[in-house]
């Protein structure tokens, strides 16, 4: 704990603050922040200004806070002192709230001037609220824009059903506390809940299972493996969704395609064992039974598996298949959605897939051929006008395809683009039509992965100034 033996100065305390009188010297935005967070606590708020903002007349009004309409000087600061439990300072003044402050220290209530923190005794550091459970950041006061960079990155990552999961622990507590004597044991037996299928099922509320799960961790027949099939997006880590986050930090062991690369693997818990199943194309690594089985393997031996997929798991990723097999062997699971590589492509390309003028549908199809290279596709639905179709997997077969949508009636001249490693830093977008794509594909040896988007909304690609 490196920085614990630097001397910051300053020292986190939680007080109870219900029922106590607090002071803010001070009536506008600054004040009514500060007001705000006092009364959620159930303080006492009392403010001493001769003006009030809107929001704190309005708390006037409702009878929340209570309001001195005084000038602000330290005479007529002296006489509300006393029993007073914190004051604050938010006059727009520095050299007010410092005499206030020598004044508040004088007579020994602790004072926090905002934005100052040089002349106050105390600090109140940004938080990040869920129901009991608070997380504080404080810089000591020396970057408040920092702090609330940081909270935002805490809020981020906290689960939002950490309130309810703060409640059934602290409702289990005395139980726990006469059932098991031992600290230590007991310690041990939240650290697994915590760690287990339990936790996740009192997140969301179901207080239950969460009893139940407890119970078994008791009596040391838990152990119950899950599967949580997750879509990681087209691969920028940015694309992630916050619950697979959270899965990819919880998970015992990973299985992931080619499609998921070390940009998203990085965010995979450190000592997560990973195994790699991806297929390329003519080269099976696992085959698809195989999968599913190493998946039921690994759950009834109860790990907390997480099958990470390219984009979302139910669009050309045969997420359905493997929930078959979880389904028959019983094995819980949960399903995230991802970023599909239309939605991720489309948006980094700055191609609309819909536009009211040329496109009212969009169609994701498949470009992969069957064994006999045979590319078995509704042509007849696919090859027409006012409707955008991405391709998935069209690389290989991009010459075919656009011969036979030019076949089934679209024009020669009709706009077609791909995007080569769409989301990522190195990603490429070629355009051309119909007739040109393929040897401008070829000429810029456009790589796997790439995503093929056909129709009129290509000539509708905006480009921001400066990318
Ligand atoms: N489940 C995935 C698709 C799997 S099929 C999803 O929802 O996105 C694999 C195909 O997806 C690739 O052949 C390619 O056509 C497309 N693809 C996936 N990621 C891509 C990316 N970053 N850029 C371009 N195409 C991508």
């Amino acid at each position: 704990m490196q920085g614990l033996s630097e001397n910051t100065g300053w020292f986190p305390v939680v007080f109870r603050m219900e029922g106590e009188r607090v002071l803010v010297v001070g009536g506008g935005n600054v004040a009514a922040s500060k007001v705000q967070l006092l009364v959620s606590t159930g303080a006492r708020v009392e403010v001493l200004s001769a003006s009030l903002c809107s929001e704190l007349e309005r708390m006037v009004d409702k009878g929340t806070i209570h309001h001195f309409p005084q000038d602000t000087s330290a005479q007529d600061l002296q006489p509300r002192l006393a029993g007073c439990r914190l004051v604050y300072l938010a006059t727009n003044d520095r050299d007010l709230n410092q005499a206030l402050a020598t004044l508040c220290k004088a007579e020994n209530v602790p004072v926090c001037a905002v934005d100052d923190p040089a002349i106050s005794t105390f600090i109140t550091p940004a938080l990040v609220t869920r129901g009991k459970v608070q997380v504080a950041i404080s810089t000591g006061g020396a970057a408040p824009v920092l702090a609330r960079r940081l909270r935002t990155m805490v809020e981020r990552v906290l689960p939002e059903g950490l309130h309810r999961l703060a409640d059934f622990m602290s409702t289990m507590r005395d139980e726990l506390r006469q059932r098991i004597p031992d600290t230590s044991a007991r310690r041990q037996l939240w650290e697994h809940f915590l760690d287990g299928e339990g936790a996740r099922v009192a997140l969301a509320g179901n207080t239950v299972e969460a009893t139940r799960s407890l119970q078994e961790l008791e009596e040391g027949n838990a152990a119950r493996g899950e599967v949580w099939l997750v879509g990681a997006g087209p691969g920028n880590p940015d694309l992630l969704t916050l619950a697979a986050l959270r899965f990819m930090q919880d998970a015992d062991v990973i299985l992931y395609d080619n499609l998921v690369g070390p940009e998203i693997l990085n965010y995979v818990r450190r000592d997560a064992e990973r195994v790699f199943v991806g297929k390329k194309r003519n080269r099976h690594t696992l085959p698809q039974e195989d999968i599913n089985h190493e998946l039921v393997r690994r759950a009834q031996a109860g790990q907390r598996v997480l099958r990470l997929k390219g984009g979302d798991p139910f669009i050309f990723g045969r997420g359905g298949e493997e929930l078959e097999t979880l389904v028959e062997a019983g094995v819980p699971f949960r399903i995230i959605p991802g970023i599909s590589a239309a939605n991720g492509c489309a948006a980094y390309a700055g191609i609309p897939l819909t536009h009211r003028d040329c496109a009212q549908a969009c169609l994701f199809i498949t470009g992969h051929a069957r064994a006999d290279g045979v590319l078995n596709l509704e042509w007849e639905t696919i090859a027409l006008k006012n409707q955008t179709v991405v391709i998935y997997m069209g690389l290989t077969m991009l010459s075919q395809l656009c011969a036979q949508l030019v076949k089934h009636g679209l024009p020669e001249n009709w706009p077609v683009a791909v995007v080569e490693k769409g989301t990522l830093p190195e990603q490429r977008v070629c355009e051309g039509t119909l007739a040109t794509l393929p040897a401008l594909v070829a000429e810029q040896q456009i790589q796997s992965p790439a995503l093929v988007i056909v129709g009129e909304v290509v000539r509708h690609r905006v480009i921001s100034p400066g990318y």
